[in-house]
């Protein structure tokens, strides 16, 4: 039995893992959940898996599911303390990081620090601290496996063969509801467009990066971290079917990629039973029926999110954490209704030009950053 905990099992890829769990109940074994607030939802994943921990962000939430399941032997707990008690537990072997934003920075390290093997999903833990997070995962022998489909794809067409070989990574984008869109046109477009993906079923806010390519900018910092690779050697392909779901280039020119339908069960049933691959009832994908699979240079003069996140990656230090903090926090206007869809990489492009650099940020600094970064929106956008 592999012994896993969710962070985040509420949500897209939280739910997609759980289903996997259920498929393979002989090899996988549930041991703690977390959640922010969807208590009605936890109290079904703790009646039906039976974890020994489960953690809702707010106390209010934690003290309403302990009332709900107070017939069955689980711990309730609240907060990062809950986060971080379930990223230590000793029995846990592998940690889902499905959680959105950099919530997700403190477990992820405390869990490595325990030798834990993290399935992660959580981008924006990577982007903020890679610096951070990958030399520690080295020093402690722990393994990073990729969820996210491009990273997975990666990862899987890097088996088998040495790293000094590669020489490019292709990553490919599906470009997004707003593929071939102006800026004109760009500039009316409402919440309910931009959460219209064309091909991927998925969390509010990563469907909102998609429409404005902030996502694949956040991939681009992961695939730097992940595969320890140059900014340059990093080239995004717009590749509408999302069939291709990446691909790595030899230094003998020599393309391995991974195809698939766009569905998340695959990357995150690799990396639960990484290195073996299990039967999934998942639709095949039908080259004849697909006919043909086409490829795009990114448009960064549309989609500026996406050069502004090259912009801050190749900057480095605390940049990349007023990108992704000042995305985040557009995002969520952008949600509430609050700003316009170009808005977004406004903010993050005012948001860099206020921030003064910090180089290799401590978790503290990062966080600050952070906080600097919301507080420096809510001022811009009270003004207005
Ligand atoms: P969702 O919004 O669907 O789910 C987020 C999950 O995190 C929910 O379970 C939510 O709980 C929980 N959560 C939110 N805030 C907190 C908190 N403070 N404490 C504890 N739990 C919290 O997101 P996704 O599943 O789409 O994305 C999760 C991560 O995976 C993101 O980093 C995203 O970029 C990445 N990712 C997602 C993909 C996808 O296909 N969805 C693909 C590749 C990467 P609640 O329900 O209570 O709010
Ligand atoms: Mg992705």
């Amino acid at each position: 039995m592999k012994k896993i905990a969710v962070l985040g099992s509420t949500g897209s890829i939280g739910t997609q893992t759980l289903e996997i769990v259920r498929a393979y109940k002989e090899e996988l074994e549930v041991v703690a959940l977390a959640a922010g607030s969807s208590v009605a939802k936890m109290e079904e994943q703790i009646r039906e898996f039976h974890p020994k921990v489960a953690v809702m962000w707010s106390e209010k939430a934690a003290l309403d599911l302990k009332e709900r399941v107070s017939d069955l032997p689980v711990e309730i707990a609240c907060g990062m303390e809950g986060l971080l008690q379930i990223a230590v537990m000793p029995e846990m072997e592998i940690l889902v990081t499905a959680i959105v934003g950099m919530i997700g920075i403190r477990p992820t390290i405390a869990a490595i620090e325990q030798g834990k093997t993290i399935a992660l999903a959580n981008k924006e833990t990577l982007v903020t601290a890679g610096h951070i997070i990958m030399p520690l995962a080295k020093e402690k022998g722990v393994s990073i496996l990729p969820v996210d489909s491009e990273h997975s794809a990666i990862f899987q067409s890097l088996q088998g063969f040495k790293r000094s070989e590669l020489s490019r990574i292709l990553l490919t984008a599906s470009g997004g509801p707003f593929r071939g869109k102006s800026r004109e046109e760009l500039s009316v477009m409402n919440v309910e467009d931009a959460l219209r993906h064309p091909n991927w079923s998925m969390g509010r806010k990563i469907t909102i990066d998609s429409a404005t390519l902030v996502n694949k900018g956040l991939e681009v910092m992961e695939a730097k971290w992940l595969f320890d690779a140059d900014l340059d050697q990093i080239q995004v392909v717009v590749h509408p079917q999302s069939i291709i779901h990446s691909a790595v280039e030899y230094v003998d020119g020599g393309i391995i990629a991974q195809l698939g339908t766009p569905d998340m069960k695959l990357p995150i049933q690799y990396a639960l039973f990484y290195p073996d691959r299990r039967p999934m009832d998942t639709k095949r994908v039908d080259l004849f029926e697909l006919a043909q699979l086409t490829f795009e240079k990114p448009d960064m003069e549309t989609f500026t999110g996406l050069k502004l996140a090259f912009e801050a990656a190749r900057l480095g230090g605390s940049m990349p954490t007023v990108f992704n903090a000042a995305n985040e926090k557009a995002v969520s206007l952008f949600l509430d209704r609050k700003i316009k869809f170009l808005e977004i990489p406004e903010l993050i492009q005012a948001s860099m030009e206020h921030h003064k650099k910090v180089d290799a940020p401590n978790v503290e600094e990062i966080l600050q950053a952070e906080a600097e970064t919301y507080e420096y929106i809510r001022q811009v956008v009270e003004k207005e």
